[in-house]
């Protein structure tokens, strides 16, 4: 290399330095001096000058009041903030108005009624909500009595309450002594796989709600890197269609609760534990939130709207890990005292230890009494038994095993499962303890194979999967068509 070509390619070199050094400095705002990081995007003005979007709705605001002529304003060359709320209409300029169209998961429909919305009739009965139920969750009968009921009441104190607004709403005189229906928000304990979640979900389906699921773990105080607790909300209007009156009838389940519980021996400030506790209090018992529509983050940009959380059903569930110890250890306490002592290892095996919990094992968990007040409902799951397990296999609506003969008999094939295939498959769930969740896993593993071979040839009439091929001691018994 030259001399005059060294030269050349330092200057290069210094100038790309230069470009990416720019790109290193954040943008300020010309008006609040606040840099990009903190104000978000910035609208570049002629001059290479910045605004921060905040700034500029003040500066529209303050010209608003000073009755500018809109008419002769270029709309158009307001490029980076397409959903800036202008708060005025051009006149007789509307065509440039409408190329600042707020996006349709932002947009919310109107109330339509001031009524509950749906009538006493249309509540399913707690039988009908169980029989539903039963169709697709396996077991777990307590618990889906115990929610039956509690959906019930729930929805007949709605219907109630709803009747007592659009009372005083027309001034119609309410009755002296009426009596006002407590709340009935659930609190689900089981271990993981248990059904939950599904349960959840099959409730909100049958009884036509929208339903967010939100994780407890990701939630955080105000403030603090995380989302705030009213981004659940956020997300059920978003589940509802943006429609704020279905949303107000639907469920929230907070699943994994059991992490937010009091850390203890901590000497830092415990901003994802109880104070998501503290503040979830307040949306639990009833109140008034204003939520960002079509995003889990408030900013200038977003429209806010109220939702009213007094009618939303919130179901928390949780694991809660060594619950059961807790449990335990409280019976033993009590049992081992006075003249009817009984055996110390009782409850030692006992299957449906944590059906006996009371609030005083879960305040000993971590959980605040203010929290579990506004919990007043209590349901537990019990880890599912080898004989559940293949019935889960089997017997649901969409049993995963009728997915896949279903799948096989579109290239007419028959699947059959031998008995003795199944016990195995729900011995393997077992051991790797995830309950129901390692079902589905577990068939994949196997059924892979058989799902790849057989279309290759059109022969086969059908495959019996057999507890020696999941054993790995032997290959599924195929039978040829004719
Ligand atoms: P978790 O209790 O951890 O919330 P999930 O409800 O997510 O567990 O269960 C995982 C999957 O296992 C569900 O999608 C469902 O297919 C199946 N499952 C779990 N429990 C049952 C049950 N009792 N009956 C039928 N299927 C179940």
């Amino acid at each position: 290399m030259d001399e005059k070509e060294r030269e050349q390619k330092t200057e290069t070199v210094q100038a790309g330095n230069g470009k990416e050094e720019e790109q290193e400095y954040e943008k300020i705002c010309y008006i609040c001096h606040r840099p990009e990081s903190k104000a978000g995007n910035m609208i570049l003005m002629p001059g290479n000058m910045c605004l921060c979007h905040d700034c500029m709705q003040k500066a529209f605001d303050s010209v608003m009041g000073g009755g500018m002529d809109f008419s002769k304003m270029d709309f158009s060359r307001l490029s980076g903030m397409p959903f800036m709320n202008l708060n005025f209409v051009p006149a007789g300029n509307t065509a440039e108005m409408e190329n600042i169209q707020i996006p349709k998961s932002q947009k919310v429909k109107k109330k339509k009624s001031a009524g509950p919305g749906f009538e006493l009739k249309d509540i399913p009965a707690p039988h009908v909500i169980k029989s539903r139920l039963d169709e697709y969750v396996i077991g777990q009968e307590r618990a889906k009595k115990v929610i039956s009921v509690a959906v019930y009441n729930h929805y007949k104190r709605v219907y109630a309450e709803s009747l007592r607004q659009k009372k005083i709403k027309e001034d119609v005189a309410l009755e002296q002594q009426e009596v006002a229906i407590e709340k009935s928000n659930i609190l689900m304990i089981g271990p993981t796989g248990s059904g939950k979640t599904y349960l959840v979900r099959v409730l909100a389906q049958l009884l036509d709600v929208p339903l967010a699921i939100a994780d407890a773990t990701s939630l955080t105080e105000a403030g603090y890197i995380g989302d705030d607790i009213e981004s659940v909300v956020s997300k059920l209007l978003a589940a509802a269609g943006n429609d704020v009156e279905r949303a107000e009838h639907g469920i929230i389940f907070i699943d994994e609760i059991d992490k937010i519980a009091k850390k203890r021996e901590t000497n830092t400030r415990d901003v994802s534990g109880e104070s998501v506790q503290q503040e979830l209090l307040k949306l639990l018992e009833g109140s008034q939130v204003e939520v960002p529509v079509g995003s889990n983050q408030k900013n200038a940009l977003t429209p806010l709207k109220t939702v009213n959380t007094d009618h939303i059903l919130f179901i928390c569930g949780g694991a809660f890990p060594d619950l059961d110890k807790i449990i335990k250890r409280r019976l033993n306490k009590t049992n081992s005292m006075g003249f009817g002592a009984e055996l110390k290892d009782k409850y030692e095996d006992d299957p449906y230890i944590l059906s006996h919990v009371v609030n005083k094992d879960l305040r000993e968990f971590g959980m605040i009494p203010e929290f579990l007040g506004r919990l007043p409902v209590t349901v537990t799951l019990e880890r599912l038994s080898e004989e559940l397990l293949v019935k889960i296999l089997r017997e649901p609506k969409n049993a995963i095993l009728k997915q896949y003969i279903k799948l096989l008999e579109m290239d007419e094939v028959k699947l059959v499962f031998e008995e003795g295939a199944l016990g195995w498959i729900a011995g393997e769930a077992i051991k790797r303890e995830t309950g129901a969740r390692a079902l589905r896993a577990i068939l994949e593993e196997y059924m892979l194979d058989i799902m790849y071979e057989i279309p290759k040839d059109p022969n086969i009439g059908e495959v019996t999967v057999t507890r020696a091929y999941l054993e790995k001691r032997g290959g599924p018994v195929i039978r040829m068509r004719g």
